[in-house]
């Protein structure tokens, strides 16, 4: 039986929600590690495969753990279903490719995960689907790329790596308008900190590799939507093309969610502390926190997140050289390109995620050699204030 009440509030949703116990009774989700399913006689088997009969059929198309943490999802963003996928790219990949057909169009802010912005840039008009991307922070801009009918448009805010805003519920509206649907990658702020369905959004995607396993152990995407886009554009999909979820994965990420609410917050709380610090430094250029007063999108963040999220992005007096040197001078954050940790990790994003662009889109974003990605865990706040003090001022 499925646990389950639309009065429990979010901390409780994320500890019971979508919990399902066996005849034994255990206490902790089960682990359901099997492909396939038996049936009790060759008329039951026909009857489930030809979808007469609920029940499971085989673990590309459904898994008891997958169905668990899909209903612990839905009840955590407030949508009507959700799909759990073997990756945050299989999810987006997958809501991204399956609702469009040659002749569509596609519209995304130009500040974008790598893999998101290849998807975009090479791998859809391959297929015939033009795309344009639009400095996400400007209305005039969408307006006028919206101005043409459009399939499907993609954002993500805050934004990677310089945690830009988009303006959710004015592109919702802009998009509809358009007759398009409204894909929010909302991984850098968590549905802990927003809701973009709430805010108009059609679709949320989530890597859950980043804060809802929140301990960098394993990989998980998840598509949360409506019932009926879900089921016409996104089963077939899934099921023919095979980014399944593996449910050893997805118990990994069932049990993070039950401290997520605890981790985001106090990631949260870290990292207001921490961008303080950071900006207070004399060898500091900017810093970008959404939460401060004097980010460039603060007014926009402040609508649409309930706080300023647990990464900070900040520019060192130099370029490259002086990048490279204060992240060689870290002794407790590690320098990796993952975030959304219990460990906080550091990068220079010109030179790893955002490698792949040219100088001039890197340009476009604001982005240069002197700025470093950091994302807040949930180590002590003073002895992490204490190691970016000692390598901010080994330059
Ligand atoms: C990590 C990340 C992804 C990709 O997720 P994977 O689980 O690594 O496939 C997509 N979007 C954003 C914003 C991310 O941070």
């Amino acid at each position: 039986m499925t646990k389950r009440s639309d009065e429990w509030a979010l901390a409780t949703k994320l500890v019971r929600e979508g919990t399902m116990r066996s005849q034994f009774g255990e206490t902790a989700e089960a682990m359901y590690l099997t492909s396939g399913y038996a049936y009790d006689n060759a008329e039951q088997a026909a009857a489930r495969m030809a979808g007469d009969e609920e029940g499971y059929v085989y673990s590309r198309y459904g898994n008891p753990t997958n169905q668990m943490l899909a209903e612990r999802l839905t009840a955590l963003e407030g949508a009507e279903t959700c799909r759990v996928t073997s990756s945050g790219m299989g999810a987006i990949s997958s809501a991204m490719i399956a609702p469009c057909s040659a002749g569509d169009r596609v519209v995304a802010a130009s500040a974008l995960f790598g893999s998101c912005r290849h998807i975009c840039s090479t791998i859809l008009p391959r297929y015939g689907v033009e795309t344009e991307f639009v400095n996400g922070s400007d209305l005039d801009a969408w307006k006028r790329a919206l101005s043409k009918p459009t399939r499907l448009v993609l954002i993500e805010s805050p934004s990677n790596p310089l945690l830009e805003a988009v303006d959710i519920a004015a592109v919702a509206e802009l998009a509809h308008a358009a007759g398009a649907l409204l894909v929010v990658d909302n991984v850098f702020a968590t549905p802990v900190l927003q809701k973009p369905l709430e805010l108009g959004a059609d679709i949320a995607v989530y890597s859950a590799t980043k804060h809802m396993d929140g301990q960098g152990r394993v990989l998980l995407g998840a598509i949360l939507g409506k019932s009926d886009f879900i089921e016409e554009h996104i089963d077939p999909w899934l099921r023919h093309t095979g980014p399944a979820a593996s449910p050893f994965n997805a118990w990994v990420v069932l049990k993070g969610l039950e401290t997520l609410d605890l981790r985001v917050k106090q990631a949260c709380a870290n990292a207001a502390v921490l961008a303080d610090a950071i900006a207070a430094h004399p060898n500091v250029r900017a810093v970008h926190y959404p939460g401060r007063e004097d980010h460039p999108h603060h007014h926009i963040h402040k609508k649409q997140m309930s706080s300023g999220g647990t990464l900070i992005a900040f520019s060192v007096k130099g370029a490259r050289a002086e990048a490279f040197k204060v992240l060689n001078s870290l002794r407790l954050v590690d320098i990796s390109n993952n975030l959304g940790d219990t460990k906080s990790l550091a990068c220079h994003p010109c030179s790893t995620t955002h490698r792949a662009l040219s100088e001039e889109e890197q340009a476009e974003m604001g982005l240069d050699e002197s700025w470093i990605r950091f994302s807040v865990g949930l180590e002590d706040v003073d002895d992490l204030r204490r190691d970016l003090d000692g390598a901010l001022s080994a330059l």
